[in-house]
C-alpha cells in the first residue's frame, strides 16, 4: 500500500527472536493447533467452529501473511535459530512461520486488508466489520494489538483476529466476541474504527 507502513522480515527476524518465540515454539511442541479455534489436536474428538466465517478467516489470513511471505530471499530465514526442525512436523513448522510472520503485523494487517474487509462488509449476513484496537496484557506484557470485530444480523458478534497468532499458535483466528472477551479479560483501553481507518492513519 502506498506510503503505509511495515516491518520487512529482516526487521521481524531481529525482533522476533526473543522469549516470545520461545513461547510459542514451546507450544508448539506439544502438539498440533487447529488453525481457526486454536484448540490443541490429538487429544478426542476436536470440535470446531461451524461458521461461514471461519473459511472466510482462513483465506483473509492467508492472503495477508502471503503478500508477507513472498518474498524468496528473506522468508527462509523465519525459523528461528535452536529451532530443531527433525522435532517438528510440517504442520507444526509452518504455523511457527504463520507465528513468526504474524508477529508485530497486526496494525499492517488491517491497512492492507482493507479491500477484503469491505468484500466481507458486504455480505448479506453482515451488520457492520469494525477495525478494533485495545491495549491489553497479554501474556503478562502490555500489547497494543488490533483486529476485526464483525458483528452479524442475527446479533452475533465475531472476533477475526488475523495475526493473533503471534502470541502462539493457541489463539483462535476465529472466536466469538463474547468469548474473546472471558479469555484475555477486559482491555486497558479500546476503540473502534470504519473499515479503512489503518490505511488512513498509516499513511
Ligand atoms: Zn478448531
Amino acid at each position: 500500500m502506498p506510503g503505509a507502513k511495515k516491518l520487512s522480515i529482516p526487521q521481524l527476524n531481529a525482533i522476533s527472536d526473543t522469549l516470545s518465540t520461545k513461547a510459542i515454539i514451546a507450544q508448539i511442541s506439544k502438539g498440533e493447533h487447529c488453525r481457526v479455534c486454536g484448540k490443541l489436536l490429538g487429544s478426542g474428538p476436536h470440535q470446531c467452529i461451524n461458521h461461514f466465517l471461519a473459511p472466510v478467516a482462513v483465506e483473509i489470513q492467508n492472503q495477508f501473511l502471503d503478500s508477507l511471505r513472498d518474498d524468496p530471499e528473506t522468508s527462509g530465514n523465519l525459523i528461528p535459530s535452536g529451532f530443531q526442525e527433525s522435532l517438528f512436523s510440517t504442520t507444526q513448522r509452518e504455523t511457527l512461520l504463520r507465528c513468526r510472520i504474524a508477529f508485530e503485523q497486526c496494525k499492517w494487517s488491517l491497512s492492507s486488508m482493507t479491500e477484503a474487509a469491505v468484500e466481507l462488509s458486504l455480505d448479506s449476513r453482515i451488520a457492520k466489520i469494525w477495525e478494533y484496537g485495545c491495549s491489553q496484557i497479554i501474556n503478562g506484557q502490555l500489547w497494543e494489538h488490533f483486529l476485526y470485530k464483525i458483528r452479524l444480523k442475527n446479533g452475533e458478534e465475531w472476533a477475526l483476529d488475523i495475526t493473533g497468532c503471534q502470541f502462539g499458535p493457541a489463539w483462535p483466528l476465529l472466536e466469538p466476541w463474547g468469548a474473546r472477551l472471558a479469555r484475555v479479560g477486559d482491555p486497558v483501553s479500546e476503540a473502534s474504527y470504519e473499515i479503512g481507518h489503518m490505511r488512513e492513519r498509516m499513511d
